[in-house]
């Protein structure tokens, strides 16, 4: 197959409904994986600290308007203590996730956790963050204190798009996440960030230039899954694809994005498995090599309720046909091989 990079071609190949291009497509984004990441999938040990949120996004089950959803925070004990089971399975990284949250107290209490993870797992914990936006200062201390990746979606890189699915105030601003992406960046995080796929009113053209954003940006990691409605959202109103038609759309939007950044790592995210069972299996033959197992308390995961359906997952991935990377942190080869090309 030939490489599909020009804006037109990636807009066709997603909009294509034949059946035996997105197999060919999925299947090469698969070989070009295996040709420039290797065959190894590796984990990140998903812990999800809390879902308190000041952010009021219009898709999510977590936003703070939805008073239906019991709040919790777990303890620094609870965080570190999650964090030392993923160590013991030998995991090798962690991902801790949260409702947005910017005051000094939360912000101060993810700085200790980090250093004590850090310390008790002599260094050899790989820490992403997942945190929303923050300031640079955050980031910078949270960045010295040992994590040294960081997720965050854009959600939709069309700025018309991202304003119909978030509120209209300063508190959900565009430029403020793209911004924050920038200051990740030039503290040196490996920057991660993605989008929802099969949104209401997105198009092909949204998602290819979703695609072309994320190679812009030059990211590091991306993590896109499809959009799963929550019924107490007020999005979840609106019409958005069948769920076949998500599940394609975001298989092959891995798949054309192996081949935009052949070297960067991309997630098989949980929300494929409320579509298909074999969702993030598929998605790790389509070119992806991260899994982020839910570690997280059971009290937690039943309350961290993103999207329908997403309490009941399993976490039984079926990854005997992969191959694991045990104990390693699996970094971003796109990110390293940068750093390599500036020192
Ligand atoms: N607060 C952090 C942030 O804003 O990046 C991290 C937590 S946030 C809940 C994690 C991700 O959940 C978001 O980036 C969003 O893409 C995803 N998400 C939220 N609601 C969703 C939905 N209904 N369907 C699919 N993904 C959803």
């Amino acid at each position: 197959m030939h490489a599909i990079t020009d804006r037109q071609s990636l807009i066709s190949a997603l909009d294509c409904r034949e059946r035996q291009f997105t197999e060919e497509l999925i299947a090469e984004g698969g070989r070009i994986k295996r040709e420039n990441v290797g065959t190894k999938t590796y984990l990140r040990g998903l812990i999800e600290i809390s879902n308190k949120c000041r952010k009021d996004c219009l898709y999510c089950g977590i936003r703070c308007s939805n008073v239906q959803v019991e709040r919790y925070e777990m303890s620094e004990e609870e965080i570190i203590s999650c964090a030392l089971k993923a160590m013991a399975l030998n995991y090798g990284s962690i991902c801790i996730q949260s409702g947005e949250r910017c005051d000094k107290a939360f912000t101060d209490r993810i700085s200790s956790v980090i250093r004590k993870i850090k310390a008790l797992t002599d260094g050899r914990t790989g820490i992403t963050l997942s945190l929303g936006e923050q300031s640079r200062e955050t980031l910078m201390e949270w960045f010295e204190a040992g994590a040294h990746r960081y997720l965050l979606r854009i959600e939709a890189s069309n700025p018309m798009l991202y304003r119909r699915l978030h509120p209209e105030n300063s508190l959900h601003s565009y430029d403020t996440r793209l911004k924050t992406l920038y200051d990740l960046k030039e503290i040196g995080y490996q920057v991660g960030s993605g989008v929802m796929i099969g949104l209401p009113y997105q198009t092909p053209a949204d998602l290819a230039d979703d695609l072309l954003f994320l190679k812009n940006f030059d990211i590091d990691m991306v993590g896109m899954g499809p959009y799963i409605p929550h019924p107490q959202t007020p999005l979840a109103a609106l019409q958005y694809p069948a769920d076949g038609r998500r599940l394609e759309l975001s298989l092959k939007m891995v798949a054309l994005l192996r081949m935009l950044m052949p070297k960067i790592n991309i997630a098989a995210t949980t929300a494929l498995e409320v579509l298909d069972k074999k969702g993030r299996e598929k998605a790790l033959a389509a070119g992806a090599n991260i899994v982020m197992p839910n570690i997280s308390p059971a009290s937690s995961k039943s309350r961290y309720s993103l999207y329908d359906k997403k309490t009941s997952l399993s976490e039984d991935i079926n990854l005997e046909d992969a191959e694991i990377g045990f104990g390693e942190w699996g970094d971003s080869l796109h990110f390293l091989a940068k750093r390599a090309d500036i020192e």
